[in-house]
């Protein structure tokens, strides 16, 4: 059975045009970009390409601001750890902002910059997803700043942050500002060029690109210190060989994403059809987020008095697969920290199930997902009315 993927967020299948692009660097073309001969200069070359390529799906000023990393994560903590400790040194700055939705890829790297010394201030949002702007300005304002930053879009609701607006009240403020692009990248047309914005973390993984490669955008003129010290690679950026194969598919699949963008409009009616068709054929549900401005792909739903993991892991055995809350958290059983943040209670988030669309998902896709879920639900609660009875209260938590 053919699995109907909808866990965009999480990862998404490699194009096939990247992967085309990235078997000859896994075979004959194995040169290191630093060595001199010819397969070098070759593999340089390519690296060069990519470069411009996702620098063109950012609307970076120039290729030279894009520095080629492992992924979101690390791109995330070397900005937020260089940031940091560049506000502390110049201008004794110990408070770092951020909003309270952040991924761990953001929250953990505050976290150890707090055992520092830093003091962390997290920004809540409403039930919507809406980041509250005026106690960001607020925090902003009550302590010298070292960095704030903000997701522009929420991985597990897919709601929207105005960078534009808050990267201006950190500019006005000499504050730097850190985006986590991750999930925004490819999805919403960007440019950097003409943006408050200071550094963006970006992933290949959640464009279509292989897993394992990703890119730091870092503004010409923002001072800057590497995570990983070693050789001259990456203009001295960030050392280590370069992933010449995972490069060159980034590079494609950027390429792929700039001129895809225009699916948005077809990727968000899948999108709608699918959160309408949920909500009219299970009773007891609503979307999380629903009101906020959302990425195209993303619908997050409530379904009461249901456990979102027996959901998924059914809808998995039926050939669906969905998720609960970030990938990184499943298996830990906690609650979405993005979902209490929106003010649904412990349970409420637990019975939440997130379903991510690509470009690639098909209509047919969605109508069988639809077929699916609400035989699904209604044998989950089945299920769980007896146990609800013994026990004396309804559901599960
Ligand atoms: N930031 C966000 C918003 C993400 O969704 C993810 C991945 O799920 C990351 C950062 C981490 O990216 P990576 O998996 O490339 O390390």
């Amino acid at each position: 059975m053919e699995s109907i993927y909808l866990d965009n967020n999480a990862t998404t299948a490699v194009a096939p045009q990247v992967l085309e692009a990235m078997l000859p660097w896994l075979g004959a073309r194995c040169g290191n970009p630093s060595s001199l001969h010819r397969l070098g200069a070759e593999a340089a070359d390519a690296v060069g390409a990519a470069r411009r390529a996702v620098a063109r799906l950012v609307g970076a000023r120039s290729a030279r601001e894009i520095v080629f990393t492992s992924g979101g994560t690390e791109s995330d903590q070397t900005a937020l750890f260089a940031l940091a400790r560049e506000g502390a040194r110049a201008r004794k700055a110990r408070r770092l902002v951020a909003t309270a939705v952040e991924h761990p890829a953001v929250l953990e790297p505050l976290a150890h910059l707090a055992r520092e010394g830093f003091e962390v201030a997290l920004v809540p949002v409403d039930a919507s997803g809406a980041l509250d702007e005026q106690r960001f300005v607020a925090v902003l304002d009550e302590a010298p700043c070292a960095l704030a930053t903000a997701m522009w879009a929420n991985n597990e609701t897919g709601a929207i942050h105005d960078v534009a607006r808050l990267g201006a009240r950190c500019r006005e403020r000499g504050v730097p500002f850190h985006v986590d692009g991750v999930q925004a990248v490819g999805k919403l047309p960007m440019r950097l060029f003409d943006l408050p914005i200071d550094t963006l973390a970006l992933s290949a993984h959640k464009l279509h690109g292989p897993k394992g490669v990703g890119a730091l955008y870092l503004r010409r003129g923002v001072p800057f210190e590497p995570l990983l010290y070693g050789g001259p690679q990456e203009a001295g950026r960030r050392a280590g060989t370069e992933n010449v194969p995972g490069v060159v598919g980034f590079g494609r699949a950027a390429e792929l994403a700039l001129s895809s963008l225009d699916q948005a409009g077809r990727v968000a009616a899948q999108r709608d059809r699918l959160e309408r068709g949920i909500l009219a054929s299970v009773p007891g549900t609503r979307v999380n987020a629903g009101g906020a401005a959302r990425l195209c792909n993303t619908t997050n739903v409530l379904f009461e008095d249901l456990s979102g993991e027996a959901l998924v892991t059914l809808l998995s055995e039926l050939g669906v697969c969905a998720s609960t809350g970030a990938a990184c958290a499943t298996g830990k059983q906690a609650p979405s920290h993005v979902l209490l943040a929106l003010g649904l209670d412990e349970r409420e988030a637990s019975s939440s199930v997130r379903f991510s669309l690509s470009r690639m998902t098909q209509d047919g896709e969605i109508e069988r997902a639809l077929e699916v879920l609400p035989a699904a639900a209604a044998r989950l609660r089945a299920l769980a009315a007896p146990l609800s009875a013994l026990s004396g209260r309804a559901g599960q938590g």
